[in-house]
């Protein structure tokens, strides 16, 4: 396994080699950055090294970057030249080509830029690096580490290509905060879907499981119609008939529950998690003596066939 603790090595090899300052600087700050220096990374610095001097720029310039792929390449860009996807300056196109694109800053739709690709018939003179980079499985992931990233510090740019390029450009957009009509946190127009934010929508990359510091629809905020029955009600009677899979049965097991207080909103509240529908009465008189001053909060985090639900049980404090 590759650590940081291999820099002393690569910095002799880079030494013997009469590799740049600027090169042996990048490779040590790109290390430390991307935590350890993988083999991807020491490319990446090579390929932004040949992009910089390609487009006559300057690290302290205001440049824009592309990496079409999501591998190592992208820190390289990012330690050197500033572009970062914080700032909106670096784009990562998941193409899956080990290349990358650099350009200026341009008020034009479009603007001369350079990519930097590896280039696989120049990497046939490198054994090594040619069976990493095509995923060989003759490479020896243990064995043929530092060979292989003292292969690559040799090659150095001498394994790249270029082609000068137009890039098109975005316009800055201008947008309006909108809220989701479902969970109640703000996104910009042009990324809701519908009334919507796209998490809400159908694109989970997340079901909670445990704790929610918050309560889950502030005030300013409407349910969806699909919740809206629900969340309306006052009575957790009312609400108990439109709950399927109601009455205690066996289904609706409860996996876990939170209770919280959120003072500013003067609502105390309990979170349940159960596999498949809950019925909110079996839980309120336990937990929330006064129901007829409860409200539900949505169900969230129903997640399609894993039959997952958590309800909101809120309470004024
Ligand atoms: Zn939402």
């Amino acid at each position: 396994m590759i650590t940081l603790d291999i820099l002393p090595k690569l910095e002799e090899i880079m030494e013997k080699q009469g590799l740049s300052p600027a090169i042996k600087d990048s490779v040590i700050k790109c290390s430390h950055f991307h935590s350890f220096p993988a083999p991807g990374l020491l490319i990446g610095v090579f390929m932004t090294d040949y992009a910089l001097e390609l487009l006559k720029a300057t690290p302290d310039e205001r440049l824009y970057g592309v990496s079409e792929t999501h591998k190592c390449a992208p820190d390289a860009l990012q330690a050197i030249t500033h572009c970062t996807v914080g700032n909106n300056r670096l784009k990562v196109i998941p193409i899956g080509r080990f290349a990358i694109t650099l350009n200026r800053k341009s008020w034009d739709p479009e603007i001369e830029g350079v990519r930097v690709f590896v280039d696989l018939d120049k990497l046939k003179k490198y054994p090594l690096i040619y069976a990493w980079f095509t995923n060989d499985p003759s490479f020896d992931h243990h064995g043929d580490s530092l060979p292989l990233l003292e292969e690559i510090l040799t090659a150095g740019r001498t394994i790249l290509s270029f082609e000068d390029v137009i890039v098109t450009t975005e316009a800055k957009k201008k947008w309006k905060s909108v809220i989701c009509t479902q969970c109640g946190e703000t996104i910009p127009d042009y990324l809701a879907s519908g009334d919507l934010c796209m998490s809400c929508a159908g694109t989970h990359y997340y079901f909670r499981i445990g704790r929610l510091s918050a309560l889950a629809a502030p005030k300013h905020s409407r349910p969806s119609r699909a919740v809206s029955a629900a969340t309306r009600s006052t009575s957790l009677r009312s609400t108990c008939g439109r709950v399927r899979g109601g009455g205690g049965t066996p289904d609706n097991q409860i996996l876990t529950h939170n209770l919280f207080e959120n003072h500013t909103n003067q609502r105390r509240a309990i979170l349940f998690h159960s596999k498949g529908f809950i019925l909110p009465s079996l839980f309120a008189n336990k937990f929330l003596p006064d129901e007829s001053q409860c409200f539900i909060q949505p169900i969230i985090g129903y997640v399609g066939s894993a039959q997952f639900a958590s309800l909101i049980l809120c309470a004024p404090v």
